[in-house]
């Protein structure tokens, strides 16, 4: 695969202000934006057409600021508060992609932020445990009356280097902020056979990895692009 690089990550000190107003309309305009969305993602190389079609689904406007409502299917990265974003609809796609998800595979999702990632792999049938670090974000995603229509996803608050040894063994994990490395908690939540995509720092940007737990225990280990992540931070933050 050739080397793209995708930023994902917006400055911390943004100055942008949250009225806390998420649009709650779907309209024409918004639906001819998204197929746009989805031509643009399928020209950059993906090809799953679940994802796709989860994308096409998804109105992503609903997960930022109203003040977002006419660029938000740009493909790029959108804060979300607290210093943290919505991934580039490239980088979701590009993620779900190559965790080959199958229906009702159990997957753990690291960084909750915005809940659109959660959403995606929602709507490909998985069974989506997701985890944030931020109690702010968490909050809100508990106000967020469109998530209500995925039953099939359970949000956490707590740090995602822990997992969720109770709820695991998983499918498939997906880490969406820059991993200083590749945390052995996760590797052991994963079952035999199972897949974790995350992005390992690598100097400035991170190396997309994908992680294959093989039936002798071993790691497989697959390297693909390069992109740039909010960092994977240590610990819960509830201020
Ligand atoms: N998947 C998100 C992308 C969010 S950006 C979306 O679709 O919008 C990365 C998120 O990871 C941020 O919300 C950040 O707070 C969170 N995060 C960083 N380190 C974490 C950790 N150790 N545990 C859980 N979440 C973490």
């Amino acid at each position: 695969m050739h080397i793209l690089c995708s930023i994902c990550c917006l400055h911390q000190k943004e100055s942008i202000s949250f009225v806390g107003m998420k649009p709650t309309i779907d309209s024409y305009m918004h639906k001819g934006l998204r197929k746009n969305l989805v031509q643009t993602i399928r020209e950059k190389g993906i090809t799953d057409e679940a994802v796709l079609a989860a994308i096409l689904q998804i109105p992503r406007h609903f997960f930022l600021d109203s003040a977002f409502d006419k660029v938000a299917y740009e493909d790029r990265a959108f804060p979300i508060g607290e210093g943290q974003t919505i991934s580039q609809p490239y980088t979701v796609a590009y993620q779900t992609q190559l965790l080959e998800i199958k229906p009702f595979d159990k997957v753990l999702e690291i960084g909750t932020g915005s809940a659109y990632q959660a959403c995606v792999l929602a709507e490909t049938k998985a069974q989506v445990y997701t985890i944030e670090r931020q109690k702010k974000l968490f909050d809100q995603n508990k106000q967020f009356g469109f998530l209500k229509s995925y039953p099939n996803i359970r949000f956490f608050y707590g740090d995602g280097f822990e997992g969720l040894p109770t709820y695991g063994p998983f499918d498939k994990i997906i880490v969406t902020a820059a991993a200083p490395n590749i945390p052995e908690k996760l590797i052991a939540q994963l079952k035999i056979g199972g897949v974790m995509v995350i992005p390992v720092d690598e100097g400035a940007s991170q190396r997309m990895m994908r992680i294959t737990k093989l039936t002798n225990g071993n790691l497989q280990e697959e390297k693909f692009d390069q992109f740039t992540f909010v960092p994977m931070l240590v610990g819960k933050n509830n201020l």
